[in-house]
């Protein structure tokens, strides 16, 4: 029958049929994937090596911070959609896998392969004679997807790739803080994959989200998400750059990039100064990037740059605080410890780097974030945790921002009468640095230099 529209669904119903989806990993990207999935029809299992992260999932407590998680947890587990396992026995009657396990840094730089290795062999392992299709959503570089995970399925199972099992590779562009909002309304989908089969069924799984989307090769889908990752860590140390010198000129940074950012081939997006990027994607990203340019015999200047200046950025609200003061023996408050505002990871944050240098120094450090002193605490035990964003300035001899939680947009009286005449420095500039001078507020923030 003829098809006008090019699609290979013959009819509405057909497009619309919901599947049985397994997600290896209910981390980040994995919960998120998982959950949304599951509250747009489909069947998901939610598969993990972690026995306390599942035991969580299935009692509606999300593993990880993220607003509007847990009552979409909920609503996906009270209509039976969603369901948790520590074992991979439902991959054998799955449609789709979906391995979004974590590929961390290793000391070179290169990628941990070692969580998508173990995740492709026991999906070989529960494999059965349907044609199920294996999508990674895990960042992984130029390669991977065919050959270890294409590679380990088929050496395990026997099957053939396109023929036996379908491979693709869909990169996650998920933003933690806004990850829901993300996943429902993408501005785009890139979808990897060589056969015709694979490709099909994934059109039917994104046919409800709407948006681009985008059909390429496996190598060329993996290759997106890196150069995506890398452009936006180098609009930030560009703008950390500029607001370098802005501070040394009397220039304000965000005016600067307000009037750059309406150029619209630049963008205004991205374009923020603040204590450089953190988080468990973009610094991750760009080292693998930068190893696999070394092993090609690609020399990665500009991506060696943007580390570089990241480098220096992320130490720098500390170094004005030392240029103010000798911190030995004060109580130095630090207000936000996850990498950004809207999550509790705190995976390569700035406010490491913080507490690493104010303990070498001596200091006392006190600290308070809404979602993420947990987990900090795991990393930090030694350091006091405060209740409140009050408790944790009471008293103290100084304060740092580090992220930009909604809860610490105050007016600069506030700021003023908890810190008294104890200077404030601030990474993410929440206050209007004219109102907190009028309120008497010792102010200094990042990229605005005094005229
Ligand atoms: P994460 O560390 O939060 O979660 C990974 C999960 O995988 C953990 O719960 C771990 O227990 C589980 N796991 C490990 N081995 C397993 C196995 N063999 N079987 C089942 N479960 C296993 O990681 P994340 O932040 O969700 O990131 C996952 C991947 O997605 C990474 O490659 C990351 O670069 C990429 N990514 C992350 C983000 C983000 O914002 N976090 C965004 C886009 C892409």
């Amino acid at each position: 029958m003829h098809n006008p529209t090019g699609s290979p669904y013959k009819n509405r119903m057909q497009r619309d049929a919901t599947m049985k989806i397994s997600v290896i990993g209910t981390g980040y990207v994995g919960i998120i994937s998982a959950v949304g999935l599951a509250n747009l029809g489909h069947s998901v299992t939610c598969i993990d090596v972690d026995k306390e992260k599942i035991a969580k999932v299935n009692k509606g407590m999300p593993p990880i911070y993220e607003a509007g998680l847990q009552e979409q947890l909920q609503s996906a587990l009270s209509s039976g959609k969603l369901v948790g396992k520590t074992d991979y026995a439902s991959i054998s009657d799955a449609d789709l896998v979906l391995i979004c396990v974590g590929t961390p840094s290793l000391e070179d730089g290169s990628m941990d392969m070692k969580f998508v290795r173990a995740a492709a062999a026991q999906v070989a392992k529960n494999l059965s004679g349907k044609f199920t299709v294996i999508a990674v959503r895990s960042t992984v570089v130029p390669g991977t997807t065919e050959q270890i995970v294409g590679g380990t399925i088929k050496s395990i199972s026997g099957k053939i790739t396109g023929e036996g099992f379908g491979l693709a590779m869909v990169p996650e562009f998920l933003k933690e803080g806004s990850a829901l909002e993300d996943f429902n309304s993408p501005q785009r989908i890139i979808i990897g994959c060589n056969d015709e089969k694979t490709r099909a069924l994934l059109e039917q799984l994104h046919s409800r989200l709407n948006c681009p989307k985008f059909f390429t090769g496996i190598k060329t889908a993996e290759m997106i998400k890196y150069a995506s990752n890398s452009f936006l860590a180098a609009k930030i140390s560009f703008a950390n750059e500029i607001a370098s010198m802005c501070e040394k000129m009397g220039i304000d940074i965000d005016d600067v990039m307000d009037g750059v950012g309406m150029d619209s081939r630049i963008g205004n997006k991205f374009l923020v100064a603040g204590c450089g990027f953190g988080g468990s994607c973009f610094p991750k990203d760009v080292k693998a990037l930068m190893y696999a340019a070394n092993v090609l015999g690609v020399r990665p200047i500009l991506l060696n740059s943007v580390m570089e200046v990241n480098k220096k950025q992320q130490a720098k609200l500390v170094g004005m605080l030392a240029s103010h003061m000798d911190v030995q023996g004060k109580t130095v408050a630090l207000l936000g410890l996850a990498f950004k505002e809207g999550t509790d990871d705190v995976r390569e944050s700035p406010a490491l780097i913080a507490i690493e240098r104010l303990l070498a120094a001596g200091a006392k450090v006190r600290a308070y974030d809404p979602a993420a002193m947990q987990n900090m605490g795991k990393i930090f035990p030694q350091i006091q945790y405060a209740q409140s964003w009050a408790e944790c300035l009471k008293g103290a001899d100084a304060a740092l921002l580090i992220s930009a939680w909604k809860e610490f947009y105050k007016p600069a009286q506030e700021y003023k009468k908890a810190l008294g005449n104890a200077p404030f420095f601030d990474a993410r500039r929440i206050l209007d640095a004219h109102q907190a001078k009028k309120a008497g507020l010792q102010y200094y923030c990042i990229g605005r230099g005094e005229k």
